[in-house]
């Protein structure tokens, strides 16, 4: 089948038109740098930005495809979870052309589009695989049982994301939004070993085992905790150790938790998604520590890691080839869309 992806969860719109495995065009237009200055996506000015971009953006992914609305099986495009008005957009302006052009349309979950873009690089998933996600919203260990019908949440983090904990702690350091890409600039420069960051969770918190949690407020204070006192001795503040050491903390605790979770669930292959898969020092310790433990580890090529149309058309695919019913044409957004849900 071939499957129309548009994407509008927050600050990029995206579009794409993927055949079987095959992606035909993959256009990104993103308002982050209108959101700099402010240290965070500002929902109102993203929303804007998704509605000027919608129709360009779009026509842009048929055009390089070669095809008109009319060739396509079906549109994707991601219901949740984000930001409510700028999921609207993307909802209502995919609504209308589906309607427009009689064609089905699966609102689908933009967390688990993270996971289904891999298949254009790697094909397939095996059986009993395991999905880690790490993005500016999410940190969550997945099972996929089967990506268009069921997905079993592992582990979730129980504060911050990872990419958060990255933002903001970047924010501190003075690097503009995001952050992440910056601190792992400045991470392949510092020593890892440098500064002493906690490992986030690895014990049971008050005696309780949370083996496959995540938890990363407490390594964000630590590392803010740390700046600050330096800068109160009057001391500098030596950034490329305080990267890499924040980055060596956060991949060991993320590749010692998915690999304690692959042996768990008998899985021999590890799918990573999600912006913050990006990241040189988490791929790099995924790989060392998947080669290890015998598990091959699926992280896709950086342009289909951070938010794009790809992701959401590939498990638009996935649907139309599994035989799930098309959402009806009045599905509601889901700004918290919860992550065992894979379509609206
Ligand atoms: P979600 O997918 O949970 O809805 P999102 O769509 O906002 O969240 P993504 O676009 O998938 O998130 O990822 C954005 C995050 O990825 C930001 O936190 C950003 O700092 C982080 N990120 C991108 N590149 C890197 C990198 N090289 N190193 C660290 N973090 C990175
Ligand atoms: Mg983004
Ligand atoms: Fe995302």
């Amino acid at each position: 089948p071939v499957v129309l992806g548009i994407e509008s969860t927050c600050d990029e719109t995206a579009a794409a038109v993927v055949r079987g495995h095959d992606l035909l065009s993959n256009v990104v237009a993103s308002s982050m740098d209108e959101h700099a200055r402010y240290g965070g996506v500002i929902p109102e000015i993203a929303s804007r930005a998704h509605a000027e971009a919608f129709v360009p953006v779009v026509s842009k992914a048929l055009a390089d495809a070669g095809m008109s609305v009319s060739d396509v099986d079906a549109i994707a495009v991601s219901a949740g979870p984000g930001l409510a008005g700028c999921l609207a957009v993307g909802v209502s302006g995919a609504k209308a052309l589906a309607w427009a052009a009689n064609k089905p349309i699966y609102g689908i979950n933009h967390v688990i589009g993270h996971i289904a873009v891999t298949q254009l690089q790697f094909g397939a998933f095996p059986p009993d695989t395991l999905a880690l996600i790490v993005s500016g919203g999410h940190t969550s260990l997945l099972h996929v049982g089967d990506v268009a019908r069921h997905i079993d949440v592992v582990g979730t983090t129980l504060d911050d994301a990872a990419g958060e904990c990255f933002d903001k702690v970047a924010r501190l350091l003075g690097f503009p939004y995001p952050g992440g890409p910056h601190i792992d600039r400045h991470a392949q420069a510092g020593d890892p070993h440098a500064i002493k960051v906690p490992q986030g969770l690895t014990q049971g918190r008050a005696g309780r085992e949370h083996p496959y949690d995540f938890s990363f407020s407490g390594v964000k204070t630590a590392v803010a905790r740390w700046i600050e006192e330096r800068r109160a001795q009057g001391l500098d503040v030596p950034v490329d150790d305080v990267c890499a050491s924040l980055a060596d903390s956060v991949a060991g605790v993320l590749a010692r938790k998915a690999m304690r979770g692959c042996e768990q669930y008998g899985s021999r292959t590890l799918i990573v998604g999600g912006g913050f898969s990006a990241n040189s020092q988490l791929r790099a310790k995924l790989l060392e520590v998947g080669a290890e433990h015998g598990v091959e580890v699926r992280v896709p090529e950086l342009r289909l890691c951070t938010d794009n149309g790809a992701m959401v058309a590939m498990l638009g695919v996935n649907l139309v080839e599994a035989g799930v019913a098309p959402s009806s044409p009045d599905f509601p957004i889901d700004s918290a869309m919860p992550l065992d849900r894979i379509c609206m």
